[in-house]
């Protein structure tokens, strides 16, 4: 094996930067993985590619990009306990310190450790690169059944939209209006389908997002985003407005539509992040008894449980990928990813690459 390796880094500016740098060793209890497939998130584009917006666990510290990791074991370091070279891993994209109450609830995304909670791709190495040093305790295990492209989707998307429907609880009674057709928006109508939705209503701004849910059969209806949407969806559900919503968009007129399209006694959960929203409690929910739940992320073994769903379900998140790129080409990658005229963007290795 090379020294040396590829890493793509985000300057700030919209352009990415790949630069040589050492193959990392893996120390105790972390492995080494050969990366396969890393996925682009809307927090990249949002927190880090245009202009580094974020703080605090969205602070980017010049690290290798990519928190979507996915990859196979090529190397152990010592007291490791479970996972061995070949095998399979997601990455879940949030180390945590592991002692603290988060962590123990396994939620290592809301580790309270400012010393130990680093998050792969902002303050530690991503899986923009050929090779990627994971700890142990931050592995999920791939089935054979699923690709390392689908596993790449469950690392943030696709389990951050499991653990917001596992919220606020999706079944063969609900109508579901999704706001934002975006990658999450997408996964929402993938998920929303295997548990049961009769009904999945969508809404986004881009005709090629749009046309992309209709095609997937992601969503059955679909609505350019505009005035009359609260009218639009209560048409659509008999005058009555969907049983669950999910915010998918972070955006504020989108945000107080799902919030009033939501029927009484419904939930919507927040997904999306950034941004505002305005909306009148007495009408909007405390007189229709609605509920409105946020999500962050999800947990390590709530991501287990969805893998394993997955497979039983014989759903492939890498169908929503729409674009493959060689490491080489990220940039090309991302400033795709950045204009939203796509599904998911997936930068890919190996097998991974010239797979469909
Ligand atoms: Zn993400
Ligand atoms: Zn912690």
């Amino acid at each position: 094996m090379s020294e040396q390796m590829q890493g793509a880094f985000l300057p700030g500016d919209s352009t990415t930067v790949l630069k040589s740098v050492a193959v990392p060793k893996p120390g105790h209890g972390e492995v080494l993985l050969r990366m396969k497939a890393s996925t682009i998130c809307g927090s990249d584009i949002r927190c880090i590619y245009h202009e580094h917006l974020g703080k605090g666990p969205e602070g980017y510290q010049g690290v290798v990009a990519g928190h979507e990791p996915c990859g196979q074991i090529v190397e152990v370091g010592p007291g490791c306990r479970r996972f061995a070279a070949g095998d399979r891993v997601i990455v879940y994209h949030i180390s945590g310190c592991g002692v603290c109450n988060d962590c123990r609830r396994g939620y290592m995304i809301s580790c309270t450790s400012e010393k130990y909670r680093r998050a792969y791709g902002w303050q530690r190495d991503g899986g923009m690169a050929d090779y990627l040093l994971a700890e142990e305790k931050d592995l999920v295990w791939l089935p054979p059944e699923l690709s390392f492209v689908d596993g790449a989707q469950v690392a943030c998307g696709f389990g951050t939209v499991y653990e917001g429907l596992m919220k606020v609880g999706i079944s063969g009674n609900d109508a579901v209006l999704i706001t934002g057709l975006g990658p999450v928006g997408l996964a929402t109508g993938a998920l929303c389908r295997k548990l049961g939705a009769h009904t999945i209503i969508g809404i986004d701004v881009i005709p090629e997002r749009l046309q992309l849910a209709k095609d997937l059969g992601l969503c059955d209806e679909v609505l350019m985003s505009g005035p009359d949407n609260v009218a639009d969806v209560r048409k659509l559900t008999g005058g009555a407005g969907v049983e669950r919503a999910v915010d998918c968009s972070a955006n504020d007129t989108a945000r107080t539509t799902a919030i009033r399209a939501t029927r009484k006694w419904g939930r919507m959960v927040m997904l999306g992040e950034g941004g505002r929203v305005e909306f009148n409690p007495s009408p909007d929910i405390i007189h229709d008894q609605k509920t409105i739940f946020g999500s962050w992320v999800t947990s390590t073994w709530l991501m287990e449980e969805l893998v394993e769903r997955l497979v039983t379900w014989k759903l492939h998140p890498a169908d929503l990928v729409t674009h493959r790129f060689a490491l080489d080409n990220v940039d090309q990658a991302y400033s795709l990813m950045a204009s939203g005229k796509c599904g998911k963007v997936a930068v890919c290795f190996d097998e991974e690459l010239t797979a469909a």
